[in-house]
């Protein structure tokens, strides 16, 4: 009779993918072969297990083995055996995967640090010109009392019997391609080989413990937003002789009342008169430094034109960069005349000719 893989899986026929992906590792982590070592009928249902996942979890072969079940069919016992290379190596794949991340599951056993992320906020002008920050990150650190042992007064050891203290284990594993036999770090006594006889009464005999720790963090000039820094060895520190993992800090730049950035360059918009982009003047242009640099603005400036003070942006001095400062002209005119200057304008408006306004001229011709 054709093997029901529902009922394998304990799922109904309508079973989503997640469904059935949350009920296969259950089931799979349930029936695992490490955890019953030489253990017939749990082997037996572990490769049951795999069987059924295989099939439902890829979606024309699940189509095919429900039409062959409605149908009535002895069938559907065929479709265990059946394996397209490819869909075979992917369900591999994540099986490993899946198993590889419960080893490093469970918090403080895990036998590396975990990585920590943290969103950090810098000004403007710190993320342009860098800044030392100190960040408070909770992390475990291991622990003093046992000097990150988890032993009291951190000698106190017996031989793991698991691995006979190499430890490492040989373990198989049930897959699709068949049994596959390999080394993985002990888990009875987390790789080390040896067992605390007394726990620490300060950590629970974990080795570590979460606290808080002050970093002082260096933002290298020209931090850019949303800029990720890994900081390598600052994450979780487990017990000693693990490797500690990562500081991941998100950056983000608040935004300056007047400057904006575009990689090193920095832009700005300065309000001129009328007049001074009619006549030309010497205007003093805001750095982001609080310093002015003086730039000559020529004759006939127009509203929108931008000019650029070479090399007056943000610096890199890894990558020996220097950015430009870009200013564009933000034309103003004057407001409440008086009758006077209305006359004056006006006078001066009728002596103009219409070949002294480009656009307006080049207007009219289209
Ligand atoms: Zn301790
Ligand atoms: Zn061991």
């Amino acid at each position: 009779m054709a093997k029901n893989y529902y009922e394998t899986l304990g799922v109904s026929k309508t079973a989503t993918d997640d469904e059935l992906k949350t009920a296969f590792r259950k089931l799979a982590r349930q029936y695992h072969p490490d955890l019953h070592p030489g253990d017939e009928v749990a082997a037996n249902k572990f490769k049951e297990v795999n069987e059924a996942y295989e099939t439902l979890s890829d979606k024309q072969k699940r189509a095919e083995y429900d039409a062959a079940q409605a149908g009535g069919g002895s069938s559907g016992a065929g479709f265990g055996g059946q394996r397209g290379g490819n869909a075979g190596s992917s369900f591999f794949d994540e099986f490993v995967n899946m198993f590889n991340n419960d080893h490093h599951g469970g918090g403080g056993q895990t036998s590396n640090g975990g990585d920590i992320s943290l969103n950090v906020t810098l000004t403007f002008e710190e993320a342009a010109f860098g800044t030392q920050k100190e960040i408070t990150v909770n992390r475990f650190e291991p622990c003093a009392a046992c000097r990150g042992t988890g032993a009291k007064g951190g000698t106190q050891f017996v031989k793991c019997t698991n691995c006979g203290g190499t430890g490492k284990v040989r373990y198989a594993q049930e897959t699709p391609f068949g049994r596959v036999v390999s080394m993985k770090s002990c888990n009875v006594c987390n790789g080390t080989g040896r067992i605390v006889k007394e726990p620490c009464t300060s950590c629970g005999g974990r080795g570590s413990l979460r606290k808080n720790s002050n970093l002082r963090i260096t933002f290298p000039p020209g931090v850019e937003p949303n800029q990720i820094m890994t900081i390598p060895g600052e994450g979780e520190r487990t017990r000693s002789g693990a490797k500690a993992g990562n500081l991941i800090l998100t950056i983000t730049v608040q935004p300056h009342k007047l400057f904006r950035r575009k990689g090193l360059d920095l832009l700005v918009d300065i309000p001129i008169s009328f007049t001074q982009a009619l006549l030309g003047d010497k205007v003093l242009v805001p750095a982001l430094k609080g310093n002015k640099i003086a730039f000559t603005l020529p004759e006939g400036a127009q509203s929108g034109m931008t000019f650029k003070l070479k090399e007056q942006g943000l610096e890199n001095p890894k990558k020996q960069a220097k950015g430009d400062l870009l200013v564009t002209i933000d034309i103003e005119l004057p407001k409440n005349l008086t009758r006077e200057q209305r006359q004056k304008i006006k006078e001066l408006h009728e002596s103009f000719k219409p070949e002294q306004y480009d656009k307006a001229r080049e207007f009219i011709k289209k």
